[in-house]
């Protein structure tokens, strides 16, 4: 901390200092990145220092983020992410790709990347001294900021569509939030939690539109280049290393930009050498951004979302023009799956590498198998698949993939018979 020198718009460049301005740019509502003093950071930290940190958590790039140390150590808050990266050796095998790595976000504590963002979002409340917290979301988002919220016992208030799977809402509910499930779209309660966060005067943690959110999410970056660098047993020097690319799914288009930023910050510091490529996946049935991509301009036109992803099921981007330049400008790519693709993804993930993805976790790896198919990437490159949630937040998504279990009478005979039965399918 002590280098968070303000913001600048993502649109027209304006600069903001810490305190001019708490969402978007006062000119054009642009989302604005947040700008740190990186010629201090280099000054006062290392790489070496960094990896050196007992610190299992997030918290371990505190230098790298514009907030005060929340003196969260020792608590649960601790715990969201450094996440695994690993080498799923069958799935490598089965896809061709010697260098395949995974990172699991499922396994944050309430199963999704957003805890990166609702940690980063509420110690800020906390710094700000805000009373009460609110977001839309499709799920994950509401639940990362309700548990977070809770561990640091600042009240929540949470609009989700009525939609949402039940095993989120049950998450929502579990860490106390006060919990609004709106009749219409992800879309709709987002604009409706601009107007209640105006009149009640909230703090509102929403994708795409609070600042910090990006800031916290960029930590997977961090992860990703130090594990990585520790996994192929090579540091360069005083620099980390990279993947060659790097796949994310993409909705709102806030990680994949925070993933961006994570980079840049790095890039920037002189601690990676290279920029990785980013590619970014979405549904064809939510596709505002690829279709953006593929036309080759920066208009994002929105688009009647309709998908089985839930998490990624968004009419309007709300960060999409930061997320379509992370891949225009890291020489990545967009690539639109169909829902077949998703939950064959989903199949691929747990039955070759262990890993139970949610429908839009298991994007980005559906991403890959079509970038592989169509030539997007070289073989050899290495290459990491981010899972941004866990499989147990929609259990009918898994069903559909995964098909009904088969019920037999309690003996030999009849589980002769259906396991003949099975084997004949
Ligand atoms: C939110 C979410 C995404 C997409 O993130 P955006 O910032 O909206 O692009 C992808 N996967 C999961 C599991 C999510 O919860
Ligand atoms: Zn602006």
């Amino acid at each position: 901390m002590g280098t968070f020198l303000g913001y600048r718009c993502s649109i027209c460049g304006s600069e903001y200092g810490p305190d001019e301005v708490t969402y978007t740019c006062s000119q054009d509502s642009g989302n604005l990145d947040v700008v740190l003093d990186i010629q201090q950071v280099r000054n006062s930290n290392s790489v070496q220092e960094i990896e050196a940190s007992r610190e299992s958590s997030i918290w371990r790039y505190l230098p790298l983020l514009p907030i005060p140390d929340p003196g969260y150590e020792g608590t649960t808050l601790c715990a969201v992410g450094w996440t695994p990266l690993f080498t799923p050796r069958n799935l490598q095998k089965a896809l061709g790709l010697p260098n395949l790595w995974l990172k699991d976000d499922g396994r944050n504590p309430t199963a999704s990347f957003k805890d990166r963002a609702s940690a980063v979002v509420v110690a800020r409340a906390q710094q700000i001294g805000a009373e009460v917290a609110i977001t839309a979301s499709t799920g994950n988002a509401g639940a990362a900021l309700a548990g977070m919220a809770a561990a640091a016992g600042l009240p929540a208030v949470i609009l989700a569509p009525r939609t949402a799977p039940a095993a989120k809402v049950a998450q929502l509910l579990i860490f106390g939030a006060r919990v609004l499930l709106v009749d219409g779209s992800y879309d709709e309660a987002f604009d409706l939690s601009l107007e209640a966060a105006q009149a009640f005067g909230w703090y509102c943690r929403n994708t795409g539109y609070n600042p910090f959110t990006a800031e916290g999410k960029k930590t997977a970056a961090f992860e990703i280049c130090e594990q990585f660098t520790d996994a192929v047993g090579a540091r360069n020097g005083r620099s980390w290393q990279v993947p060659d690319a790097v796949f994310v799914s993409v909705g709102d288009g806030n990680i994949i930009s925070g993933l961006h930023k994570g980079f840049k910050d790095l890039h920037d510091l002189g601690w990676i050498d290279r920029m990785p490529r980013i590619f970014g996946v979405q549904s064809t049935g939510s596709a505002a951004i690829y279709n953006a991509f593929v036309a080759g301009n920066e208009d994002i036109v929105p688009v009647r979302a309709d998908t089985l992803a839930d998490s990624i099921s968004v009419n309007l981007p709300r960060d999409g023009l930061r997320a379509l330049r992370a891949a225009t400008q890291t020489g990545g790519a967009y690539v639109a799956v169909e829902d077949d693709e998703i939950l064959a993804a989903m199949r691929d993930l747990a039955r070759k590498a262990g890993v139970f993805a949610e429908p839009a976790g298991a994007t980005a790896y559906a991403g890959l198998v079509q970038a592989q198919e169509t030539g997007l990437i070289d073989p050899e490159n290495r290459i990491l698949v981010l899972n941004t949630g866990n499989g147990l937040k929609d259990v009918r998504a898994a069903m559909q993939a995964a098909g009904e279990a088969r019920i037999i009478e309690p003996s030999l005979a009849a589980m002769r018979d259906a396991l003949a039965e099975q084997a004949e399918r």
